[in-house]
């Protein structure tokens, strides 16, 4: 494994959280950076350095074409002081997935996750200790060659940096109001949706400007095929918690395999649920609601772990669940992951890599 060079900059003053952590706003001191140089064979100069603007060329090949990727985990501060990340190993195989459907060549994933522990401890102090509060982890990975034309790029640069967040809901764990739409689509099968690449959040916005305009915080992806499928809520994976059933959509090429998804499937099997990766169609959501057979429905992702729905608007059905206070499945989950998170709850499934 290649060894991580250290540029450090020595802080002379301590750091100073803002009171409220806005998410993605704030940044660390230090980034890792690590560079693919195609004539120099490979991923090259592993390095933690000063945060810094980047020199890129206006013909960066990333600038035109999206050829890139990303990931987002955190780091948490648990309640006996240690810090910890929450399956770390799964956002790396997932990075490496992206990378190879997306032609970008893979990195060692032993050396990255080397760096993230690195880059944590290095920038630990930027850690919040505040209820809910975490140190989000965004790795990025970009075509950096100053060319115009659409090929793989020679040159790339992996980048990964840190964001200390607060709890993604502010004021509690709030059930949402949610848009099925048939209006726009995500992903088709055969294509990269189960990627996170650049170029899906792109053309997912024009849908979220929608249904923001309607006064709704997320889009209810439907597939591309028939659009009568569940896919995705947001930037989320959602279940449906039936009278006798969880379901949630299978993982067929157009949604993302989440790791929040992965850990609430493990979970809800071990308590005994019957839990099943299944197309679920609209129509059952509709019927579910009148008949009683639907209970809750809830998104899950790193962010904000579990989302509960309160409302879903489908042409015109408006569908109400909890709008003001958040299911009960969706909230016993929510405990049990953050309470691994934090170091409350015993980690049964060694999901938490501590930096020493
Ligand atoms: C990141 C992401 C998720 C959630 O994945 P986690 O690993 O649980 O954070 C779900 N859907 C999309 C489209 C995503 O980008």
């Amino acid at each position: 494994m290649a060894e991580i060079n250290f540029e450090l900059e020595e802080r002379t003053t301590k750091v100073e959280l803002p009171e409220n952590l806005i998410f993605g706003r704030t940044f660390t001191d230090h980034v890792f950076e690590m560079d693919y140089d195609e004539a120099l064979g490979g991923w090259h100069s592993p390095t933690i350095k000063k945060y810094s603007n980047l020199n890129l060329s206006p013909a960066a090949m990333v600038l035109h074409y999206g050829q890139s990727i990303f990931e987002g985990l955190k780091a948490y501060k648990q309640v006996d002081g240690r810090i910890a990340l929450f399956r770390p190993e799964k956002n790396i195989e997932r990075l490496n997935n992206s990378a190879r459907k997306m032609c970008i060549p893979e990195v060692d994933s032993d050396l990255v996750l080397k760096a993230l522990l690195e880059l944590v401890k290095i920038d630990q102090d930027w850690i919040p200790t505040k209820k809910g509060h975490s140190l989000y982890i965004r790795p990025v990975m970009f075509a950096t060659d100053p060319f115009l034309g659409v090929r793989p790029g020679n040159n790339y640069k992996l980048i990964i940096m840190l964001s200390p967040v607060g709890p993604y809901y502010p004021e509690g764990f709030k059930p949402v109001p949610i848009l099925a739409t048939d209006k726009y689509v995500r992903a088709v099968r055969k294509g990269v949706g189960d990627c996170k690449t650049a170029g899906n959040y792109a053309a997912s916005l024009a849908a979220q400007r929608e249904a923001r305009k309607l006064g709704y915080t997320q889009v209810l992806w439907l597939d591309a095929i028939e659009q009568k499928y569940l896919e995705e809520v947001g930037t989320m994976n959602i279940f449906v918690h039936f009278e006798n059933e969880v379901a949630t959509p299978p993982l067929q090429g157009t949604i993302l395999p989440g790791v929040t998804r992965n850990s609430v499937l493990q979970i809800l099997r071990d308590w005994g649920y019957n839990v099943n990766e299944r197309r679920i169609h609209i129509d059952e959501i509709l019927s579910g609601y009148k008949n009683g057979n639907l209970k809750e429905l809830f998104g899950t992702g790193t962010a904000a772990v579990i989302s509960s729905i309160g409302k879903l608007s489908y042409n015109d059905e408006l569908l109400n669940f909890n709008s003001e206070e958040a299911g009960e499945l969706g909230l016993k989950l929510y405990e049990e992951i953050t309470g691994i998170q934090y170091g409350r709850v015993e980690d049964r499934y060694n999901w938490m890599t501590y930096l020493d």
